[in-house]
């Protein structure tokens, strides 16, 4: 009998049973390849100052410290190149945008995360009249290679098996689950966008989000850095660049549209001074939650069945910090942070 099975091997799921084998449980992970995995389509930008309001991410101090130190760990363990920290530029609009910012930053808590001038990129390839606010911090994991090399490891530990999990063949009883013959002491749920039709959750008020990104190739551009006004801007390979994102609440497959090709390319066009070719267009489902924060906890009837997911567009940021807590409520007891325990929501 395994201590945990975890549904979902996307970012959350794989780095969840990471920390808890090395904690010494005995895990199963079982994932699904043909279901929506955000993780795979993910541009993977980490950023602390996001939205449009330019707001501090929650616990921006605690999820920039743990997760510059937890990629970089996992690659030393994987072998792998994943994560690339680099600066984001974000490009002012007008002078007003210029001064509202300039104001605001003072006593928020920002100097840690922004350098302290302004500055201004190239005005040949990047179209910045009014110059561009510099967020360190910043950078991109390739969520991609991340999420192969966790596999390759998990199934090294024999914890990992592709498995479609039919959700009416669970079976709960006092400190077991049987999951279509699998038996483990519980169950946690990492199962990203899917947890709005899973039955242990489906109460919890979900609001998944559509989103496109477009891959383009663009010769002599930057390539350390991501830019972004409208669109972000974000290098992957030499030359090559994602584009992105789209946000439609109105659909619920991972469908391309040409209406999101449409709006990134008519805003790359407002920052890109220089040439590019379209060479690739993606899209996937984003488990974001109503007040836009996790959901991590347990059900509210069954005390073997727990839930980490709803990360919405942030998973690359969050789950590093919050898997190290959620492991520690699991294991010694530990509370959880308020903010995402699902018990807010009873
Ligand atoms: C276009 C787009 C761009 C994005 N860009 C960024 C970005 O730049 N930065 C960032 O931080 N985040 C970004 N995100 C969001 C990011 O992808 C998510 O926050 C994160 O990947 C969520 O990880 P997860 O493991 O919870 O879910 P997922 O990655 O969706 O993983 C869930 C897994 O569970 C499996 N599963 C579900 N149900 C079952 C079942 N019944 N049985 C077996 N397996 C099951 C699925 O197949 C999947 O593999 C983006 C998302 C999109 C769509």
């Amino acid at each position: 009998m395994y201590d945990y099975c975890i549904i979902g091997g996307g970012l959350a799921g794989t780095t969840l049973a990471y920390r808890l084998i090395k904690q010494g449980a005995k895990v199963m992970v079982l994932d699904s390849i043909e279901h929506n995995r955000s993780s795979s389509v993910a541009a993977g930008i980490f950023n602390p100052i996001t939205g449009k309001r330019m707001a501090l991410t929650w616990k921006a101090h605690e999820m920039f410290d743990e997760l510059h130190s937890f990629y970089p760990k996992m690659e030393r363990e994987c072998g792998e190149k994943f994560f690339h920290p680099f600066p984001y530029y974000k490009i002012f609009e007008s002078v007003f945008d210029q001064n509202e910012w300039l104001n605001k930053q003072v006593g928020m808590g920002f100097e840690h995360f922004i350098a302290p001038h302004i500055k201004s990129l190239d005005q040949k390839r990047v179209i910045n009249p009014f110059g561009a606010l510099q967020i360190q911090k910043a950078g991109r994991l390739n969520s991609n290679l991340y999420i192969e090399s966790m596999h390759r490891l998990l199934k090294n530990e024999k914890a990992l098996t592709s498995h479609f999990l039919d959700y009416s063949k669970i079976e709960l009883g006092n400190g077991w689950a049987s999951l279509d013959g699998i038996k483990a002491q519980a169950i946690l749920f990492c199962d990203g966008s899917q947890a709005s039709t899973n039955p242990y959750f489906n109460y919890l008020p979900h609001k998944p989000v559509h989103g496109e990104l477009l891959e383009v190739e663009i010769p002599d551009f930057y390539n350390d850095q991501v830019i972004s006004k409208g669109v972000f801007i974000v290098p992957t390979h030499s030359q090559r660049y994602l584009v992105g994102s789209t946000y439609n609440w109105d659909l619920s497959e991972p469908i391309l549209t040409e209406k999101g090709k449409i709006e990134l390319e008519t805003k790359l066009k407002d920052i890109v001074g220089i040439d590019y070719k379209v060479i690739g267009h993606y899209a996937g489902i984003r488990p974001s939650t109503k007040d836009r924060r996790a959901y991590i906890g347990c059900h509210p009837v069954h005390k073997n069945v727990f839930i980490f997911g709803g990360f919405g567009s942030k998973g690359v940021s969050l789950i590093p910090y919050l898997s190290k807590v959620f492991v520690n409520y699991l294991l010694n007891d530990s509370e959880l942070p308020k903010e995402v325990d699902i018990c807010r929501i009873r």
